[in-house]
Order: C-alpha cells, then sequence, then structure tokens
C-alpha cells in the first residue's frame, strides 16, 4: 500500500513540475522533491555572477574584525556538528536533546525549565522532534538547528530557533520538502552556517538522484536566505552535477563566504575553492586547491593540505599570490589525518600513532614556521565539536556528572 501511495505521489508531482511556468512560480520555499522523475531535464537554478579574474574582484569595505555575535564560528563546523562555543559557552545536542554548559560548571543543563517534564515531546523546549543530524548553531541570542521532520510520504527539513534559555521556540521557514524517494535511502542532508544576517545552505536529496533529477527541490545548489526574510531563498551557485555535497565545506570570514566545489576529473578529484563576496554580490573564483584534504581560513588567508602530500601544509589568499609551502610537518611521528584547524593562535595536525596497545591519537599545534609548539592526546571514539583559544570540546553524555570533555591546547 505504502508503495503505491508513493507512486500515486510522485505521478501528481511529475505533473505538478512538468506545467513549466507554474514551477517557475513557485516560491523556493515551496519547492517539493521529485526524485522518482523519470523524464524530462531539471531546469538548473541560476545563481550570480561568477568572477574569475582577479584583478576584477570587487574590494569590500564593511568591518572585517569577527563579531563573536553575528559571525560563523570557525571554531566549530556549525552546520555539521551538533554543537557552538560563545565566550564560556557550549552548546550541544546530545540524544536529541539541547544542553547548555558553562565552562565552569560541572555538568550540562538541558535547555528545559518546565516541571516534570520527561522532555520527550515537542512540548519540551530541549527536545527535538525529528532525526536530528545537522548542526546547532548560536546566531545573535538564540540557538538555530535543522529538524528532519518526517512525514508519512515526505522529510521536511525545518530550519528551528530557540531562544538561548529555550523559553521559545519557532521554526523559521522550510528549506525544503522531500518527497517521492524511498526515505530509507535518503539522508535529506544538509550543511549549513549562518554569518551576518544570512544563513547559506545546500543540501541533497540522498541516494538514487541521477542527472534528471540533481537539482529537484532545489537540491544541490547553494542558497541564502535573509534571517529577516526567511521565506525567500537566493541562489547563490548551483554545483557541477555529480559533485559531492558532504565536500563543500562552508567558511566565512568577514564579508566572505568560502566554499569548495569538488570535481570529478580524469585523475583523482579536484576541488576549486570560490568565495561569495556579500558586497558586491558576486562569486569570487580563488584557486584549484588540487586534490585537497581539508581547509581553513584565518583573516582571508587560505591554509590548505592536499590528499597527495598530507605534510604540506600550503598558504595562498586566492588572489594577489601564489600558494606557497607554509611548512612540512614531521612524518615520522604517525599517520597524518586529513583535516587542518587553524586560527591566529597557530595550524593543528592530527596523527595517529600505531602503538602496541593500539592506534593513540594525537593533535600537535605548528606556528605558523612549522614549529612545533606542544601536543595533546585526543579522548579516544569521541567526536570533537571544535575548540577556541584554550580548549578542545569533545562530545559528551550530558547526563554524566562528569567534567566537560575538554583538552588544554597546548
Ligand atoms: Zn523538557
Amino acid at each position: 500500500m505504502k508503495k503505491i501511495i508513493l507512486i500515486l505521489c510522485c505521478i501528481l508531482c511529475c505533473c505538478a513540475c512538468s506545467n513549466g511556468n507554474q514551477a517557475k512560480e513557485e516560491k523556493s520555499s515551496d519547492f517539493k522533491s521529485v526524485a522518482k522523475k523519470e523524464v524530462g531535464n531539471t531546469e538548473i537554478p541560476k545563481g550570480v555572477e561568477i568572477v574569475t579574474d582577479a584583478a576584477k574582484f570587487i574590494a569590500v569595505k564593511e568591518d572585517q574584525e569577527y563579531q563573536e555575535q553575528t559571525d560563523a564560528n570557525n571554531h566549530v563546523q556549525e552546520g555539521a556538528v551538533n554543537a557552538d562555543i560563545v565566550g564560556d559557552t557550549l552548546y550541544c545536542i546530545h540524544d536529541n536533546r539541547i544542553f547548555v554548559k558553562k565552562q565552569n560548571e560541572n555538568t550540562a543543563t538541558i535547555l528545559c525549565s518546565k516541571p516534570d517534564c520527561l522532555h520527550n515531546e515537542a512540548s519540551c523546549t530541549a527536545y527535538i522532534e525529528g532525526a536530528h543530524n545537522a548542526g546547532l548553531d548560536y546566531y545573535d541570542g538564540a540557538l538555530y538547528y535543522v529538524d528532519d521532520f518526517d512525514q508519512e510520504d515526505s522529510i521536511e527539513l525545518r530550519f528551528m530557533k530557540s531562544s538561548s534559555d529555550g523559553s521559545v521556540r519557532d521554526q523559521v521557514c522550510i528549506l525544503g520538502t522531500i518527497m517521492g524517494l524511498d526515505k530509507e535511502h535518503t539522508c535529506g542532508s544538509v550543511s549549513w552556517i549562518l554569518h551576518r544576517g544570512y544563513l547559506y545552505y545546500i543540501y541533497e536529496l540522498g541516494n538514487g538522484v541521477t542527472e534528471d533529477t540533481y537539482y529537484n527541490n532545489g537540491s544541490n545548489c547553494i542558497w541564502r536566505r535573509s534571517l529577516d526574510d526567511p521565506e525567500e531563498a537566493e541562489c547563490i551557485m548551483p554545483l557541477t552535477f555529480g559533485t559531492n555535497k558532504g565536500l563543500v565545506k562552508f567558511v566565512a570570514d568577514g564579508s566572505y563566504l568560502y566554499f569548495t566545489q569538488p570535481e570529478v576529473r580524469v585523475q583523482g578529484r579536484e576541488s576549486m575553492l570560490y568565495r561569495y563576496n556579500t558586497e558586491s554580490d558576486q562569486v569570487e573564483e580563488l584557486m584549484n586547491l588540487g586534490m585537497l584534504s581539508d581547509y581553513a581560513i584565518v583573516n582571508h588567508e587560505i591554509y590548505y593540505k592536499t590528499l597527495e602530500e598530507p605534510e604540506k601544509v600550503y598558504r595562498g589568499d586566492g588572489t594577489s599570490k601564489e600558494p606557497e609551502i607554509l611548512f612540512s610537518a614531521d612524518q615520522s611521528i604517525g599517520i597524518l589525518y586529513n583535516d587542518i584547524l587553524a586560527d591566529e593562535k597557530g595550524i593543528v595536525l592530527t596523527y595517529d600513532i600505531p602503538e602496541e596497545s593500539g592506534v593513540r591519537t594525537i593533535r600537535c599545534e605548528y606556528d605558523f614556521s612549522g614549529n612545533k609548539i606542544g601536543e595533546i592526546e585526543r579522548p579516544e571514539d569521541m567526536i570533537c565539536y571544535g575548540f577556541d583559544d584554550r580548549y578542545f570540546y569533545y562530545d559528551m553524555d550530558p547526563t554524566q556528572k562528569e567534567q566537560l570533555y575538554c583538552v588544554n591546547r597546548p
């Protein structure tokens, strides 16, 4: 029976979308996926102008200093890990519930003040109903997250806002409605970031997408919505067909949103780095980062590593100068991870060290000349939420009366 409903659903959606004008007039927030559509080509949403000549980039004029309340925290991949750090406070999602933890407190507090609440239904301000898998962001006094809300024949990607004390919770907008796919094989995953008044995001429909369905429902495009008018979405850039959305890493810095577009080429996968200039409303093509493993941005400088030479740390700015090898890390310590973390204090690389008792993981911090400043152990089997200038923060069970797993930086 469920199959019949699904098929009916697909047919209805196909009919709706084959009527081109009607589809075009639809607001992006009303988009529905028809991912099993079998005929016709999907129209690719139009992005903003892409400037490839660095001489034609328009210089930014606004304040580029980091604003804690409204700038994306580059120490935490907010739309990817279920935590955010603001000052001395960590917000995190554990077991579909939001917790808050102050640095000087031993335990975390659930974001619900209702007496006798079991924290397992919609009326609980800490409880997230849907299959939550896509990050948490503190922005200007509130917390934001995406609730993958599962309905009978569809999944709604609901963008949600909660006051930081949990007293008020609202749906900001629906990013997309995923229909017609076998939901068991659909993740509907979304990556997003909040920065200076805007939500930037991209999502894919999950497994089973084909050339005909790749851009359906606005999937596989980078969008933004103003937090003042979240019903309207503007397309920044559609990705090249077949791009793995999971490799499009957003980093915001001042007036720019950086992102990578990994493309499969004959020799492997290469990533082009772009940045959206929020002042000129143009996408600037910065540089080919080759077989990129990871990158970080500090004060508009790009720090990155490649899969081919994991020990080499490169630096460039994508405009005036050629990328240079900043330093080569010591490979005799162990096996280097792909990730690179960087901020004004230094660059952190992660190693696996095989030992008789098993593999030990350490993080080594380097200065910008490649001198090792120190190293710290990484707690076993824990997800790193992020770091700040003092600590690395790791996944925790807030119901345990233990110190939050934070490890001092060297
Ligand atoms: Zn509750």
